[in-house]
């Protein structure tokens, strides 16, 4: 029997375009019946999965779900009825609970009216938007079709339907961004009072046109150290100016209102199970971490194509637990460590956590070990000495 609820992940693999910089699965400008054709085979699949893990001694035997998570791609292209029917079947195969985060990813210009009324009516109560820059120049260099004023009509259309916990997705290291030019977006996005916000620095990924470009093709400084000193620098500023806006920067690249934490990242930070489905889309049930293939042709013949399955030893699971739980400023809590692994955190880890205790790197109160905020920057070095 399973008692902890999972988190649910519905991969939707569909753009508008693609931008330049992005390594996710996402087709560029599909059809409708393309998407209808996705959305009838998911369903189908999600359905299976409900029955896959389906207990016998539970009250209706359906897994309990508390988060669910619509990602890409780019969900709010979908035709509106294709959302419906994958809710339906979500609502079929696994127990939502009632105080479940329903969030779904939007980009801006691409949701409309029918469609936030749609997501009202199935129950998403959060909805995270991929903003990116309120800069016109900053847009354009990341390829991305939307303005500023496409970000505000989204919001508006959002809370016309009630749906008021909204987190905006910015990026840091973008060609032509300045300081000043990221004070303005944030000041901007401030003004749009979001729950939520994330900042990740713009990584050149492999295989990308992007990446084939290069840093210096991008404008970008070619000297690595002197780029990474520089998205430090911004990350520093944006941590800056969300904490005086009374943000929590609770994980290195999250920031929230009080009570608004991303539940369902939470799920993967935290080492809890949650459930992917659809192309590409990944998991982690009961000890085994496994993906699906990215090859949306094959998912609509039905065909199963893993593209790898993992059975987690407890050193991995030690290694994840440690890795993950760092990222967040809560950190680690020793009687978790200890109930989960059967080892004292403190004992195996204290001698190579102090160094960094008393650099002012990490700290240790409470029962957790965390890293602080001059941490966060140099996680990499210090997991490095723990892991
Ligand atoms: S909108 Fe998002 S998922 Fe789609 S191509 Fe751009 S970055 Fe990738």
């Amino acid at each position: 029997m399973r008692c902890q609820p999972i988190g649910l992940y519905v991969h939707i693999p569909f753009c508008r375009s693609k931008c330049p910089y992005c390594d996710f699965c996402s087709l560029p400008r599909p059809s409708k019946e393309l998407m209808e054709a996705y959305a009838r085979e998911l369903s189908r699949r999600i359905r299976r999965a409900g029955n896959h893990y389906r207990g016998d001694s539970e009250a209706d035997g359906r897994v309990p779900v508390d988060t669910v998570y619509f990602g890409g791609g780019t969900p709010s292209l979908l035709p509106p009825h294709c959302f419906d029917e994958l809710m339906e079947a979500v609502r079929e195969a696994f127990c939502i609970l009632p105080d479940a985060e329903i969030t779904a990813e939007a980009n801006p210009a691409t949701l409309f009216a029918e469609m936030a009324e749609v997501w009202a009516k199935c129950g998403v109560n959060r909805v995270s938007l991929g903003a990116q820059s309120a800069q016109e120049a900053e847009l354009k260099a990341l390829g991305r079709l939307h303005r500023w004023d496409d970000v505000e009509e989204t919001v508006g259309l959002l809370r016309d339907v009630g749906i008021d916990n909204i987190n905006l997705d910015f990026m840091l290291g973008i060609p032509h961004q300045t300081p000043a030019s990221l004070a303005d977006t944030l000041t901007r996005a401030l003004g749009l009072n979001p729950t939520h916000l994330s900042a990740y620095t713009l990584m050149l990924e492999e295989g990308t046109p992007f990446y084939r470009r290069g840093r210096m093709g991008l404008g970008l400084p070619a000297d690595e150290d002197t780029a990474d000193e520089q998205a430090i620098s911004l990350w520093e500023q944006a941590c800056a100016l969300l904490g005086e806006a009374g943000y929590e920067h609770y994980e290195i690249s999250n920031f929230a209102r009080e009570g608004f934490r991303s539940r369902h990242n939470l799920h993967t930070w935290q080492c809890r199970d949650y459930l992917g489905l659809g192309v590409a889309a990944h998991s982690c049930m009961d000890g085994v971490r496994f993906g699906q293939s990215s090859d949306i042709e094959g998912f609509l013949a039905g065909k199963d194509i893993a593209e790898f399955t993992e059975v987690l030893t407890k050193e991995d699971e030690v290694a994840e637990f440690i890795m993950l739980g760092l990222r967040l400023s809560d950190g680690i809590d020793e009687t978790e460590f200890f109930s989960r692994f059967g080892v004292d955190f403190w004992h195996t880890y204290g001698p190579l956590c102090i160094p960094f205790i008393e650099k002012g790197l990490m700290a240790r109160e409470g029962g957790r070990v965390r890293l602080t905020e001059a941490g966060f920057p140099v996680s990499n070095t210090i997991l490095a000495e723990l892991i």
